[in-house]
């Protein structure tokens, strides 16, 4: 077995006696290393020292909190190739998306830098405003628990800690169990100069790391992205306890070529839409509508694409698409894949393992056309390389189709009619309308989901507020008795 990268509580590396939770390269197989399997005691202490940490942060100046999460952004940069290479070996995806992370991951810590400066609160009307103050301040909740996937392990780590920094409150962190190496050795290297205990990492299981951090009374706010049941199983234990929670769950996003739309390039589009990452994004394409008479030609213009990608394992720079991050998911997509050519659909391409020469789990890009919605991959996220395509007869029934779901994260058109994505646009029940360019996120706008995907959101205002809660201070500043307090 290899080393264990000790967890960080309170500024010291720890609880590397703690049982191994070994880490695996998915295009290898072969061991990267080893992370601690923390216990609950260990959330104990992240909670105290983030607790103790805070206390202090509150109080620090705005502007000297932008310095230290500039300082943040700057090291991730001084950082990024053993960062980089870290974070390709483990979590798969090829290294130019991998930089994209980075990049992005230490942009967020530069925005909420900046963004934290300015001031939260209000001045509202007071009843007798010459002698009277009446303030709603916006403060940090204490201690933030924040609950990261593997899919963007860095991105999605930043949109929580970077806001919840900036707004003042101190963070537990609980990475992914498969992609625990990374962020360990991201924290230890870019993090050093903030003050101990204000950003711990304990790595190990939902159950019992995640499950204690959020029952535990020191944590006031859970941000957690992750799948649909564990953002249930989260919601049922934080629910009694009234923790404020953020959830961002799993997603089924469709994609709709519009009656005028270009094929070619709505092809482009959703191939980039459907395999970036292998599919394991979120917000990737994983239900495709097209006019039924071009369905055909479409779905095989998506195929060209698929045949097209080169793949292999992430560290090649003549790779495009790397493996599934682990063997039970990859089951999923194929059981989904079963499924549709059970139900009548038609494997156009993939549904394969493609050689590589590499044990890991890949899986080729696959197609899927005459798919419809009696199929678990046009119902159920299937979080991996399949873009099932489905036929519609009017923009009528694919709006209805659209909405037809139990998720609500994005969708996407493609279209330059402009009062066709007007009314997709007021329609459709998702947190991100794209239009044209798919998967596109912009940090000042917000990020999140409707029906079960969770109401959380992430960037922009709204992800720093996601982190303050607001008081209201009634000021009365004369200190003279009232008339009409007892006796009348
Ligand atoms: P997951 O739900 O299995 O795990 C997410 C995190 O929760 C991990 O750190 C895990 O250890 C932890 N966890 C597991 N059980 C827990 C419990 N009982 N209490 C507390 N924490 C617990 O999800 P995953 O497989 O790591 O990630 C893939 C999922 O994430 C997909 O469903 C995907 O759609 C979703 N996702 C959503 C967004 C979004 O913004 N909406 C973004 C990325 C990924």
């Amino acid at each position: 077995m290899a080393d264990t990268a000790p967890m960080l509580i309170d500024g010291r590396e720890t609880g590397a006696e703690r049982p191994p939770i070994a880490v695996r390269d998915p295009a290898t197989l072969e061991p990267l290393g080893a992370v601690p399997a923390g216990t609950a005691e260990d959330v104990d202490r992240a909670v105290a020292a983030a607790a103790r940490a805070q206390r202090a942060w509150r109080f620090t100046s705005a502007w000297e909190r932008a310095d230290l999460l500039h300082g943040v952004a700057q090291a991730t940069h001084d950082h990024a190739d053993e960062l980089l290479d870290l974070l390709t070996r483990e979590q798969g995806k090829p290294r130019p998306e991998q930089e994209e992370e980075l990049e992005w991951s230490a942009s967020t810590f530069r925005y909420y830098a900046e963004l934290g400066r300015h001031g939260q609160g209000r001045v509202v009307p007071s009843a007798e405003p010459r002698t009277q103050l009446n303030l709603v301040v916006r403060e940090p909740y204490g201690v933030a628990a924040c609950i990261v996937p593997w899919n963007y392990p860095f991105l999605l780590l930043a949109w929580k800690v970077a806001p919840a920094l900036a707004a003042g409150n101190a963070v537990v962190i609980k990475p992914s169990e498969l992609t625990s190496l990374a962020t360990l050795a991201w924290v230890r290297l870019a993090f050093a100069g903030l003050p101990d205990g204000l950003v711990n990492v304990v790595t190990g299981y939902g159950d019992p790391v995640g499950e204690a951090l959020v029952a535990h009374p020191g944590t006031q706010v859970v941000a957690f992205t992750g799948s649909v049941a564990t953002g249930q199983r989260i919601a049922s234990v934080a629910a009694p306890l009234m923790k404020h929670l953020h959830l961002e769950l799993g997603g089924k996003d469709a994609f709709v070529v519009a009656p005028d739309a270009d094929l070619e390039t709505a092809a482009d589009a959703l191939a980039y839409a459907g395999f970036l990452n292998t599919g394991q994004v979120c917000t990737s394409s994983e239900r495709v509508y097209v006019p039924r008479a071009r369905a055909g030609e479409f779905a095989e213009l998506v195929a060209e694409r698929a045949r097209a990608l080169r793949i292999g394992h992430g560290t090649r720079d003549d790779v495009d698409m790397g493996p599934m991050i682990g063997e039970r998911y990859r089951e999923k997509v194929q059981g989904h894949i079963g499924d549709a050519t059970d139900r009548g659909a038609r494997l156009v391409t993939g549904g394969d393992v493609p050689d590589t020469g590499l044990p890991g789990w890949f899986l080729a890009p696959t197609v899927l056309a005459d798919a419809d919605h009696s199929m678990q991959v046009m119902r159920e996220e299937t979080f991996g390389p399949v873009i099932p395509i489905m036929g519609y007869d009017s923009v009528d029934e694919a709006i209805d189709l659209v909405n037809d779901s139990p998720y609500g994260l994005g969708a996407t058109i493609r279209s330059g009619d402009t009062l066709l994505v007007k009314r997709f646009a007021d329609e459709v029940q998702a947190g991100t309308i794209w239009v044209n360019d798919p998967l596109t996120d912009n940090m000042a706008g917000p990020f999140g989901g409707m029906k079960l995907t969770g109401g959380g959101r992430e960037l922009g205002q709204d992800g720093l507020d996601a982190f303050l809660q607001s008081k209201h201070v009634h000021w009365d500043l004369s200190q003279e008795r009232k008339d009409w307090w007892y006796p009348y």
